[in-house]
């Protein structure tokens, strides 16, 4: 299926530039221009209000509101209550009006508009020239951004300049409960308080339901003396003022804001308040200049240990950066009980929910740049352990049933057919803590929370298979693997052989912990009620566990009788069928072979060095024909592959789209929010594709190759102390470390050791097409 980029921005390297308005590209535009701190985030709506379309969406990481599931029918088991990233308040808020005219994009006549999303430094403006119905001509800009550095902290600067004749300008700047959940079409805020004291403007409010509360509070820093006055409606509060511009003149106004989230249902309003309130107090002197100084600073060090140069593919480079941009944005492990949604905090679609993409596609990232920001995503999974042990008791099982969809830890979502039968959430839970454990060499993590996560997931798997009656195979019966195409599958092969690797690790970290950790050992077994007899029924179901392999044709069966499905020639259905999911019925989706996503190719990737390279050439080849790739997780795990077994043009063809995926809107949906699990894939195209690294091993392993149309490419990676660094151009691949001391890898499969003097490896003929 040829899918067809839109490009409108302009393309460069470190910024995201949008010249002159494209109206009809607002609410995407909206998405890719949003800016965020793992605290909160704010799409790149308009400031001064738009009437045309738009999403005004303002949301705070984990924060959430809760609705009950509208089932038809109750069946036990039914996860009924949903949670949702509930759009909050509009701390940008600003109202500006001239002669009359409120400014409105949608109706106001204005020329030289420009966006300009800075990767370096985080910020975003936006400039135009206003030309009022009175003549005057006054050139705007607004300047935000939300600090990394600190996370309640959000920054606006207005300047205006009168560039034809003297204008007197009324803005009205506030903070804003009114927006609505697009999604559900409802304001969930109920106001609690609100008050101006000393310069400082404050309201809080709580949602109507899951009893979360924001405190929000703001005050202007200005070069002007202004005489402002105090506007108070339902649900916000504000201040307006008036200026007199000469012409020629300048006016700058800073908006300075302090946003406190309180998550907890039940704490006392006034607690809230007094804790708001205290940040903002600590806050109080501090400017819009200084707090970009360090905002700015985070990006230099953060540029500084994990780019990625392109050399002679500006597009691809520009997708990188942006890629690797919104994922410090989404997450950098300021806080372990929050994690990454799928559109992290740029858009409704998913309700803000995370999925098992954060363990399988975007931990790799933070796990080679920012290492405690891996432990806290896992951490988050031992946080909400309680909430999957219960899932497993609805459900009839015993141990930790991680959900599909959530926010708070609980199922979140209704359509139990995908999300009750994906019992692999908890294998993905699995792998990130092998797979951080391994890389960084760090077993507090494991010997405390990690373990107590395995022994909960083990039993699950232990709990929800059973034996066959035909012959004694351990497996999972009416189950969902990574392919959501069909559901209700006996013994997906993907979750067998996580399920496999799950019983083993977790049996060896114990043995482990008893010859060199005993006291935690003590204490996890104690906790969870360890029974001696587990380990030998893990054993011998990992011993009896159904693998469907057939050695003649080195084939995985994605599940017991994928062989025997009707087969379609996904090259000959229709571009205008596509996407399936939405053409076709489910139960005609179901009754056929082609597949949605990488399932068995996953898996081999994942584990890739237990793979031979024929075994993993023959599943490529026999899904590859059969994948139709309608997640947009799937592209970057057949290109990675394709670039092992020497695909080369295929490994190109399936990274295009994933670096601009939402920058070109390949896939028409930018506008409710963007792909962090595209943008993970973004990076691991780079390191795990083309730089064809490999972490499962037992030394990182290199086998580079590189696209036709690039001259080069580069990356860092943070692996224990060392920066490793790898060049990559036409003729050789070029490693050393930037700092730290040796590290032992695999190039091209014999053993180097890399420290600081460069080491080159001659490029072979066959990994440069
Ligand atoms: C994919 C899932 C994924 C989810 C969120 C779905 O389309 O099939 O595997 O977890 O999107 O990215």
């Amino acid at each position: 299926m040829a899918k067809v980029p839109e490009r409108y921005l302009e393309v460069d390297p470190w910024a995201v530039i949008e010249k002159g308005f494209h109206v009809e590209r607002n609410r995407v535009s909206e998405s890719i221009f949003s800016l965020g701190n793992e605290y909160m985030g704010v799409r790149g709506y308009f400031e001064e209000g738009y009437s045309g379309d738009s999403l005004q969406g303002s949301y705070f990481n984990g924060l959430y509101e809760e609705t009950t599931i509208p089932h038809p029918q109750v069946f036990n088991g039914f996860s009924e209550r949903m949670c949702f990233m509930v759009n909050t308040v509009d701390w940008l808020y600003t109202r500006i009006i001239v002669d009359g005219e409120q400014l409105d994009l949608a109706k106001s006549k204005f020329s030289q508009f420009q966006r300009n999303l800075d990767l370096k430094k985080g910020t975003l403006e936006r400039s135009f020239v206003w030309e009022t119905k009175s003549g005057k001509q006054i050139r705007l800009s607004f300047v935000r951004f939300v600090s990394m550095i600190k996370h309640n902290l959000g920054c606006l600067r207005l300047s205006m300049t009168s560039l034809v004749g003297k204008a007197t300008v009324e803005v009205e700047t506030g903070l804003d409960f009114n927006p609505i959940y697009e999604m559900l079409k409802h304001n969930y805020w109920i106001e609690s308080k609100k008050e101006e004291k000393d310069g400082l403007l404050a309201i809080q409010a709580i949602t109507e339901n899951s009893g979360q509360q924001i405190y929000s509070a703001f005050r202007l820093a200005s070069a002007d003396a202004l005489a402002t006055k105090l506007v108070q409606r339902d649900k916000y509060i504000g201040l307006a003022y008036s200026l007199a511009l000469e012409e020629g003149q300048t006016s700058i106004v800073d908006k300075i804001v302090i946003n406190y989230a309180d998550r907890i249902k039940g704490t006392e309003s006034k607690k809230v308040w007094e804790s708001g309130l205290a940040v903002a107090k600590a806050n109080l002197k501090t400017s819009f200049d200084l707090e970009l100084a360090s905002h700015v600073g985070y990006y230099n060090e953060a540029w500084e240990t994990c780019g990625i140069t392109i050399d002679g593919d500006n597009e691809n480079q520009q997708g990188v950066n942006f890629s690797i941009f919104q994922l410090h944005q989404t997450y950098h492990g300021v806080d372990p009980s929050l994690n990454l949604g799928a559109k992290g905090l740029t858009g409704e679609e998913y309700h803000g929910w995370t999925f098992w993409d954060t363990e399988t596609y975007c931990l790799p990232f933070y796990l080679f740049n920012n290492p405690k920001a891996a432990r806290n995503l896992l951490g988050f999974r031992h946080h909400t352990l309680p909430q999957a042990k219960q899932r497993a008791l609805d459900l009839d099982c015993k141990g930790a049933k991680y959900p599909f969809c959530t926010i708070d830890g609980s199922e979140s979502s209704g359509t139990w057919q995908h999300v009750d039968l994906a019992i692999h959430v908890g294998l993905a839970v699995f792998y990130g803590i092998w797979h951080y454990t391994k890389i960084t060499g760090d077993k507090s993590f494991l010997y405390k929370e990690g373990i107590e996560i395995l022994i909960e997931v083990s039993r699950h798997m232990a709990t929800r298979g059973d034996f066959s009656p035909k012959n004694g195979d351990y497996g999972f019966w009416a189950v969902n693997g990574p392919d959501e195409f069909h559901i209700f599958t006996n013994n997906n092969t993907y979750t067998c052989l996580l399920a496999k690797k799950t019983f083993l690790y977790t049996a060896e970290v114990i043995a482990e912990m008893k010859q060199v950790a005993k006291s935690e050992w003590q204490a996890v077994s104690k906790k969870v009620a360890f029974d001696e007899a587990e380990i030998a029924d893990w054993k011998h179901k990992a011993d009896k566990m159904r693998i469907n392999y057939d050695p003649k044709t080195e084939l995985y069966e994605q599940h017991d009788g994928y062989f025997d499905l009707p087969h379609v020639d996904v090259d000959k259905v229709p571009v205008t069928e596509f996407p399936i999911y939405r053409n076709w019925t489910y139960d005609r989706i179901f009754r056929k072979n082609p597949i949605k996503q990488a399932d068995v190719v996953l898996f081999q990737f994942l584990f890739s060095h237990e793979f031979p390279l024929t075994s993993k050439l023959a599943n490529y080849e026999f899904y590859e024909r059969r994948c139709i790739h309608e997640s947009s997780l799937s592209p970057s795990i057949y290109s990675m592959v394709a670039a092992e077994i020497g695909k080369h043009e295929d490994a190109y063809k399936y990274s295009l789209h994933t670096s601009r995926l939402d920058l070109d809107d390949y896939n028409r949906n930018t506008a409710l929010g963007l792909h962090t699990t595209a943008m993970a894939a973004a990076w691991l195209l780079v390191v795990y594709g083309f730089g064809g690294m490999r972490s499962d091993g037992p030394v990182l392993s290199f086998n580079p190759s590189i696209p036709r149309d690039w001259k080069g490419f580069s990356f860092r990676i943070l692996y224990r102390d060392a920066v490793l660094n790898v060049k990559v151009d036409k003729q050789n691949v070029t490693f050393s470390t930037l700092r730290g001391g040796k590290v032992p890898v695999e190039i091209f499969g014999k053993p180097y050791e890399v420290d600081v003097k460069d080491l080159v490896v001659a490029l072979p003929a066959d990994r440069r097409p």
